[in-house]
This record gives C-alpha cells, structure tokens and sequence, in this order.
C-alpha cells in the first residue's frame, strides 16, 4: 500500500428517513479542523434513496465536496449494500482518514468496511487530533473498561478509520453560503448483495430518551437519596424546557435508565446549561459533561469537586434548593 496516495477527511453521514444524524454534522466539523492541520479537504459522503436534496446540508455544515450514492437498495439500512457502496467509494477515493459515527448503524458498518479494505478501525472515540510530527491521526478512546484512555494511531494502512461517539465534537457553524461540490457516484447492487430482506419496521414503542441533544439538562446523582426524588427534578428540568439525565451510581443502583448515564462509560453531553444536583463530580461523570456551556451544581458539600468546573456553585440541599428554583423560574415566566 502506498499510503501517500491517500488524500482528504472522508465522513460518513449518516441519514435515516432522509434525516442526516447529528453525529455526521459534529464530525464535519471535527474533519474541517482535522484537514487544516493536514492541508486537506472535507468529503462527506452520503447513502440513500432520494437523497440528493441532502447534500447541500453537508456543505453548510463545513464539507467541501458531497459524494452521494442514490439507489432504492440503500433505502433502508442493511449491512451488505451499505458496506458494497462505502467500500467502493473508498477504494476508488482513497481517502486519508474515514470518520464515522459510533451509532448502532456506524457499529455496524465501520468494522465491516475497515475488513473488506484492509485497513484499521479504532471503534468509539472520543477525541481525534493529528500527530505533528507524522501527520498521523491519533484516536483516543476509553480502554480497559474506561481505566484509561488510549490514544491509537494506525500508522501503516490507509484510510486511519475511526468511529466516534456522538455528542463528543462540537457543531461547525452552519453557513447556508458555503459552497461545495456535490457528485453522484454509481455502484451496481445485485441479488447477491441482499443476504437479508426487511419484511417490517417496527419502531421502539419506548420514548426514545436522547440526552445528547438536549439544550438543558438536569442531572441526578446519590444525592437525591431516592428513586422518587427524580420527580422533582423532572420539575425542574420542565420548566427549563430541558431532560433528566443521571450519574451512573443512581443508574447502577436502579433509579433510572442507563439511557440517561452521563459520563465515560455513558454518554458524552454538551448542552448550553447543565444542573448537577447531588453529584460529587467523579472524573468519570466529569468526562460527559465538563464541555457543557454553562454548568451549574447543587451540592450540599462545599468541597465537592463538581464545584471545580461549575460555573455557579449552590452549597445547599437539593430537597430545599430545587423547589425554590422551580419556584422562581415560575414566577419569572409571569
Ligand atoms: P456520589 O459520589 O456518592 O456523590 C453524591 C453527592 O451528593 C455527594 O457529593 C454529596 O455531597 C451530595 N449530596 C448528598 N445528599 C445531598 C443533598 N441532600 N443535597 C445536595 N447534595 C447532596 N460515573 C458517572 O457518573 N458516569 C460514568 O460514565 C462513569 N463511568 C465510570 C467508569 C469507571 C471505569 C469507573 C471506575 C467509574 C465510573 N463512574 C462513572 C463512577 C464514578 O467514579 C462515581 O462513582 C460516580 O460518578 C458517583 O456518582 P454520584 O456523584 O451520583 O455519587
């Protein structure tokens, strides 16, 4: 492999029902920095079914140039197609770096593409930068059950594939005047290509909990003593017109789902307010949160190291602070 002919940050961009994930816009954006460094381009890349429309989106967001797949096998999800058409584009692209989502869909197709082209994928990141000497891409994730973080660099293949968690990056700065190059690239499917077929989909009943794109987010830790206690910060969090999320001790013990855990072995958040209440502020938890635009905590410990990174600190307890503060945003909204 002569990796020098490997050129440009190449990302996925994931859409379902035409609907581009989040996570594919956070990671222009993170390609957008990454190929300054480099003195590259962005090229995200787009799979569907009448998706052409989308591609101006992928522009704002901070891509120089759109490659689109569009065909009725790709309309729906399904490894095979999926991976044929990925694998194509990179084979013929040949792309520096390949950065895609680490959502069930990119989990799914990451590890498939990297094997059909023999190149590395270091799965789940959470932080991407390039060596300055080598002009490698060093891929830092959580290892050995998020101990320690392990920056990965895949030094002798091409494209340096990762995916990345979503929420980890921040959003590149929409601009509807940018412009790009957009162009369709052809791939054949044939039967051979469909192992599977999709009889139904049949979406999650279940409220579908998204803390990662919640603006505001009212978390719960130990503190809050127990499981009914969540009620009043559902309040809380309701008339700030934002979610509940949770430090992983209450989803350990039971209190509230594992959708809603901040932190290293949860989620990656970065909302623009984000209300800590009866968390000490663990490393662990503070790794999902410390980016969050404005962080608030309630703690009824003036030592507590959540204070080391709010920006308004509330030495008290919860039980009282909470219901005044719902109080007086009430009182403010009349
Ligand atoms: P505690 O540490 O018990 O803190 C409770 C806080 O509540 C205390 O500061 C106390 O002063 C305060 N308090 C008590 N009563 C009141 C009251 N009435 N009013 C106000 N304040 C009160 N943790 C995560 O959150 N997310 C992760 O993803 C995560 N991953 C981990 C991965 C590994 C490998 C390991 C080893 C640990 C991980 N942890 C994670 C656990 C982490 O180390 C902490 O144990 C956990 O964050 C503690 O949760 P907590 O702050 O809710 O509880």
């Amino acid at each position: 492999m002569n990796i020098a002919e490997y050129k440009g940050v190449f990302v996925f961009a994931e859409q379902r029902e035409g609907e581009i994930q989040r996570v594919s816009l956070e990671l222009i954006g993170k390609g957008r920095e990454i190929a300054e460094k480099l003195g590259e381009t962005v090229t995200a890349v787009i799979l569907g079914n009448n998706i052409k429309d989308k591609t101006n989106t992928l522009i704002h967001y901070g891509a120089d140039k759109v490659l689109y797949v569009d065909d009725p096998a790709l309309d729906i999800y399904m490894t095979e197609p999926y991976a044929k058409a990925l694998a194509q584009v990179i084979n013929s692209e040949k792309p520096e770096i390949f950065l895609i989502g680490a959502t069930t869909i990119g989990r799914d197709l990451a590890p498939r593409v990297s094997a059909r082209i023999h190149t590395g994928l270091t799965a789940d990141c959470t932080g991407l930068d390039i060596d300055e000497e080598s002009k490698n891409l060093l891929m830092t994730r959580p290892a050995f059950g998020g101990n320690i973080m392990a920056t990965i660099v895949c030094g002798d293949h091409r494209p340096q594939m990762s995916t990345v968690r979503p929420g980890v990056m921040p959003l590149f700065e929409k601009d509807e005047n940018r412009e790009g190059v957009v162009e369709e690239v052809k791939v054949k499917f044939s039967k051979e290509d469909r192992n599977v077929e999709i009889l139904e989909v049949v979406k999650e009943v279940k409220q579908k909990i998204n803390i990662e794109e919640a603006n505001v987010l009212v978390s719960g830790g130990r503190g809050i003593g127990d499981p009914e206690r969540f009620e009043i910060l559902k309040q809380l969090a309701d008339s700030l017109e934002g979610q509940v999320s949770a430090s992983r001790a209450v989803v350990d013990a039971g209190w509230i789902d594992r959708d809603h855990q901040v932190g290293q072995t949860g989620k990656t958040v970065r909302p623009d307010l984000y209300v800590a209440c009866g968390i000490s502020g663990a490393i662990q938890h503070l790794a999902g949160m410390e980016e969050s635009g404005f962080i608030v905590a309630i703690n009824k410990d003036a030592g507590a190291p959540i204070f080391e990174v709010a920006d308004v600190g509330i030495v008290g307890d919860l039980n009282k602070v909470i219901p005044l503060l719902v109080e007086e945003l009430a009182a403010a909204k009349e």
